[in-house]
């Protein structure tokens, strides 16, 4: 039905119960397109509503009401994963769901993910190539020839053959990149120490990511063939960092080896899958439609988009219809890291995939679509999400300044922090001082990763997974950090003087503190004498003794010092026969305490409020 409307524009209009679904973050040019109407046209009729906005814009709750209402249309907003669901039909994408769903039965042993991780030239490579070359069925395959972004090896294990899948990209960068985008790929970490240079600064931050995604660590001294090699210091000295090994009572594995000689490595695999079967239980169903994250993607130029995919649920056929972020295609190929065609790839297996309309990033998900139309429209779907969360993310993360509210709802009680300085005792000096804040119990300041240099992309990375503020001292943004902060809306702050970051932080903690509250007198009334009233109940006539007496504020009755009446309130209050809103001290009034009747001569009436205590 076409009928004109505001402005004098024609807009097909609903009859008052036509339901229309927006995600949340759409903007006019999705409400018309639901509606088959022209953009510009609803751009008019909100502008007569007296709201200006543009088609591409993205719009709250309110707004799609008042201009539903005026067309005639039910707005209900749905969040991006009712959406993609409701486009799958009965297809699940909410994955908790859907493994909550999972019975025992449906659970088989899947091989662990492992990441390599560790200071710059204490090995990580070397040892990656090391464990590739022992693949005890890579003999057979011909070796590892192709660098897919990770690859599975053989070992025997308790005289088992298992898998181990390997992300080839050394490094926690990777690691945290896909964690900042939500993807956890990992399982287990192996934390690289070269025995003759110790731990390092990038040590400590790469053991600290891997405890913050609460992956469990396996240490790899490396380098034990070296002169001057001292594998028991780097025990002794992990154990600061809460990793104790076995031989010191702790629950972390420690291996010699050298990735040069390649020795140990066999050790070191069995340690990872004694690891594994101790600490975690790695299992996902094989038969359904396979889910899991891009680790790599390049275009090539005579391939097109190739995109390496880690399965960790359901398996992965040739022919599939996948979406990857907001790449989507059909499974044309599939290679392993022997450079052979698959055809099916089961969890935990990493495969080459070619077949996607564009290269999906690392970290992204992918997920089989029944068919290709609705893999294309998920993708769309993503895209035009990704466009609308980039504008609101800006407000959403957060900021020294916006801490009060987030913690007036609940949201934070500690105040993550990056630090990074341009000298190490610049760094430990000014996390010395912030934890000294003393802001008592409620709120906590939690220094997730410091270290020396300018701000860099992993920096802002791992502030984006875990809420943080970074705090730069005497130091700059690395090349193009700016611009990852700014699009992830991370508050990066830069200070050339202590105290005042330490000022800033303080009062951001102060704001965040949950404000007290404190009884405050208000006044005092006695009562002389009391005037019985059929209509308003008792009446004290009273002489203000101390403060003022307010109408409306909370009271109680004591008498001989003893509370007989609480939570009251002044009902009423007159002078002479005018209802008066206040009474000072010394002067006479009548006061009425609503349905409390329970007062006599020489009680005494007090008033108070509650006030927010002020912090010192
Ligand atoms: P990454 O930066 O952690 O990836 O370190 P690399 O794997 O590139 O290794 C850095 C340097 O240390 C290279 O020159 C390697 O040859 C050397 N290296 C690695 N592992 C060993 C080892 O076990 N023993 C000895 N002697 N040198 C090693």
């Amino acid at each position: 039905m076409q009928a004109p409307s505001l402005g004098g524009v024609s807009v097909p209009r609903g009859n008052g119960q036509t339901v229309v679904r927006l995600r949340q973050g759409a903007s006019l040019n999705d409400f018309a397109d639901k509606i088959d109407a022209n953009p510009a046209s609803l751009v008019t009729v909100l502008f007569h509503l007296g709201e200006m906005a543009t088609a591409t814009q993205s719009l709250d709750e309110a707004t799609f009401g008042v201009l539903g209402e005026e067309l005639g249309y039910k707005i209900e907003m749905v969040s991006a994963e009712e959406e993609d669901r409701e486009l799958l039909g009965s297809f699940a994408i909410d994955l908790d769901a859907e493994l909550e769903a999972e019975s025992d039965e449906d659970l088989a042993p899947r091989p662990p993910v492992v990441t390599v991780m560790g200071h710059v030239d204490h090995g990580k490579t070397k040892l990656l190539d090391a464990i590739r070359s022992t693949d005890v069925v890579a003999g057979e395959a011909g070796g590892i020839t192709q660098h897919i972004g990770a690859y599975q090896v053989r070992a025997e294990h308790e005289g088992l053959e298992r898998a181990i899948t390997f992300i080839d990209t050394p490094g926690h960068e990777a690691f945290t990149a896909m964690r900042a985008r939500g993807a956890q790929v990992t399982d287990i970490a192996i934390l690289v120490v070269a025995a003759d240079d110790g731990v390092m600064p990038q040590t400590i931050e790469a053991l600290n990511h891997a405890q913050a995604a609460n992956v469990p660590i396996v240490v790899a001294v490396n380098k034990v063939d070296k002169e001057g090699a001292n594998p028991d210091k780097i025990r002794q000295q992990l154990t600061e960092y809460n990793l104790v090994a076995e031989e010191y009572g702790g629950d972390t594995m420690f291996v010699n080896v050298s990735a040069k000689q390649r020795m140990g490595i066999d050790q070191l695999l069995e340690a990872v899958l004694l690891t594994a079967d101790a600490a975690l239980d790695l299992r996902a169903n094989p038969d359904k439609d396979a889910r899991g994250v891009a680790i790599e993607a390049n275009l090539d130029r005579g391939r097109g988009a190739v995109a390496t995919v880690l399965v960790q649920s359901g398996t992965l056929h040739v022919g599939d219809a996948i979406v990857a972020g907001t790449a989507h295609g059909r499974v044309r190929a599939m290679f392993d890291e022997h450079g052979e065609a698959v055809d099916a790839a089961e969890p935990a297996r990493p495969v080459q995939v070619l077949g996607l309309s564009s290269v999906p990033s690392a970290g992204d998900t992918f997920l089989v679509a029944p068919d290709e139309r609705t893999a294309r429209q998920i993708a769309e779907k993503r895209e035009a999400a990704e466009r609308a969360a980039l504008l609101a993310k800006r407000r959403k993360r957060i900021s020294l300044e916006d801490f009060t509210k987030a913690l007036e709802q609940g949201k934070v009680e500690t105040l993550n922090l990056v630090i990074k300085g341009d000298v190490s005792g610049a760094v430990e000096a000014l996390e010395d001082a912030l934890y000294k804040i003393d802001v008592g119990d409620e709120v906590r300041l939690n220094v997730i990763h410091r270290g020396v240099g300018a701000v860099t992309q992993n920096d802002v990375n791992l502030a984006t997974v875990d809420n943080a503020v970074i705090i730069g001292f005497n130091v700059k943004f690395g090349e193009r950090v700016e611009d990852l902060a700014d699009r992830e809306g991370v508050e990066v702050k830069f200070y050339s003087v202590i105290y005042q970051a330490i000022e800033d932080v303080e009062a951001a903690l102060k704001g965040m503190l949950k404000p007290e509250y404190e009884e405050v007198q208000l006044g005092t009334a006695e009562i002389r004498q009391v005037f019985r009233s059929s209509k308003f109940g008792n009446i004290a006539g009273s002489i203000i003794r101390s403060g003022t007496i307010r109408r409306n504020t909370s009271a109680r009755v004591l008498r001989n010092g003893t509370v007989v009446g609480d939570n009251l309130t002044i009902e009423s209050l007159r002078r002479e026969k005018d209802d008066v809103t206040e009474v000072r001290e010394g002067f006479e009034c009548g006061i009425g305490l609503g349905s409390f009747n329970d007062i006599t001569e020489g009680d005494i009436i007090a008033t108070f409020e509650m006030r927010e205590k002020p912090r010192v």
